[in-house]
């Protein structure tokens, strides 16, 4: 059976969760000296979930002093072949130091944590339950493991944690959450067969690699080619990945005809890559089809990134820009302001541009907000501009906190959220862009009412 671990700090309620997940069942104690007294294992069937659940009780009578230090070995010995673990507070005690403290050890761990936010029955722990998400370990969720309250929420989280045939959402490719130093940047280049892809790659790379011309898209086997750009601005060397999207077709070998191959070519690309360059053509203009790969590269939550192409032979352009900028903002309005480039893939004109823009917009969609500097925002845009009063009662609004980066994702709390219109939500998005500069890459927000 797989374990689950319960962690916290005495007197959360971590005896009482055992004892409510394991139910009237004999709980076998192993009280051991040393690092692994004290530890609790019972068998628990949730809703049908089968797995162990191990209780690192027994901190009550520890001398606060040495607490910390004897509690982390205990919690680093137990998380070792855990499953997952459930990383208990008291949400009408709200955070302590203490609680602080484990959850930067578990930041580290590469178990998943679900933290409980326990003592949740009735409004007292509301406030716990938004503080918890400053926690960085993902939403918690709110539970009375004394009423039984919770349980099946409990149950959806750890449900893809334990159940692998299940979906898992939180296993992005890109590692979700985690403050990650940056690696190479994960860059694609996606379009219309003929925009002038391979040469692009061509130019980057300054060597004939890959073959370009009337047999567009065939070009090599791997998938990604690691680079050095040397980043004029900074003057350092920076390293990028390029993901390659028509090797990956080709060895997909995919019979699809061109047109829908670009389409998949942008799927592909969404998938490995964290900035992807949609390429237009000057001499073709912005299609149907590339606000269609736009659209799907923005959904995905990736930063884009559109760049016109055969700069050097376009006719008029001026207008030619200013009329794909304007369609952009029109067709591509969830990103309005997306980064445009001019380039050149044959003479090389505009692609340190490009690349610099790339970066930066990396940089934003990895951007966390602290969530002080988060809720006066929040407070300034609500003050001069209010949520409206549909039927006379004001909507409230309370506290917002980022969950998440790679695109920034945030949860608002509040009451009668059902009633807020699109128009409000869209206006706090917006001033967040301007005021927070978050710019144009996708941003998130959900909405939430806090539970009991
Ligand atoms: P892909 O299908 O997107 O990979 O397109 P290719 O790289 O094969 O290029 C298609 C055609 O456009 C080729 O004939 C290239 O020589 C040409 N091309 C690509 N980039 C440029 C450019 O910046 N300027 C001009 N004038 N032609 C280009």
């Amino acid at each position: 059976l797989p374990q689950v671990v319960i962690i916290g700090r005495p007197n959360v309620g971590k005896s009482t969760l055992f004892n409510r997940l394991v139910g009237k069942k004999l709980a076998l104690v192993d009280d051991q000296p040393g690092v692994t007294r004290d530890r609790r294992f019972g068998d628990v069937e949730l809703l049908g979930l089968k797995f162990q659940i191990v209780d690192t009780a027994g901190w009550e009578d520890e001398d606060a002093e040495t607490l910390p230090g004897r509690m982390r070995q205990q919690t680093e010995a137990a998380l070792v072949g855990a499953a997952a673990a459930l990383f208990v507070i008291d949400s009408r005690a709200g955070l302590t130091p203490l609680d602080e403290e484990i959850a930067r050890w578990l930041q580290r761990t590469s178990v998943p944590v679900t933290v409980v936010a326990n003592k949740a029955e009735g409004k007292a722990g509301d406030s716990g339950i938004f503080e918890s998400y400053a926690l960085g370990l993902g939403d918690p969720v709110a539970m009375s493991a004394e009423h039984g309250e919770g349980v099946a929420d409990l149950f959806e989280a750890l449900l893809p944690i334990l159940d692998p045939l299940q979906p898992d959402e939180h296993a992005v490719e890109l590692g979700e959450d985690e403050e990650k130093p940056l690696g190479p940047l994960q860059l694609a280049i996606v379009g219309r067969p003929n925009a002038g892809k391979s040469t692009l790659i061509n130019q980057l790379l300054r060597e004939d690699r890959l073959l370009t011309g009337p047999e567009a898209g065939i070009t090599r086997d791997s998938i990604a080619i690691d680079w050095v750009w040397h980043d004029p601005k900074l003057g350092e060397d920076r390293r990028v990945k390029l993901i390659d999207t028509a090797g990956m077709r080709k060895r997909a070998k995919v019979t699809d005809k061109l047109e829908k191959l670009a389409v998949a070519d942008a799927r592909h690309a969404v998938d490995f890559a964290e900035v992807v360059v949609l390429l237009l053509d000057a001499t073709k203009g912005l299609e149907h089809q590339d606000l269609k790969i736009a659209a799907h590269v923005v959904e995905e939550g990736r930063a884009l990134i559109v760049a016109i192409n055969k700069w050097d032979v376009a006719e008029d352009p001026s207008g030619l820009f200013n009329g794909i900028r304007h369609a952009l903002d029109e067709g591509l309005a969830q990103v309005k302001g997306v980064p445009l480039v001019a380039v050149s893939a044959r003479t090389g004109k505009g692609l340190d541009n490009l690349l610099g823009a790339a970066f930066e917009t990396r940089d934003i969609w990895n951007r966390r907000v602290p969530t002080a500097a988060l809720n006066r925002w929040f407070d300034d845009a609500m003050a001069a501009n209010p949520p409206p009063a549909p039927g006379g009662k004001r909507i409230k609004l309370r506290y917002i906190t980022q969950t998440g980066a790679r695109p920034p994702r945030f949860v608002i709390f509040g009451t009668r959220l059902d009633d807020l219109p699109a128009s409000y939500e869209r206006y706090l998005v917006n001033s967040m862009r301007r005021d927070l500069g978050f710019g144009s890459v996708p941003v998130r927000i959900m909405l939430r009412s806090p539970k009991n």
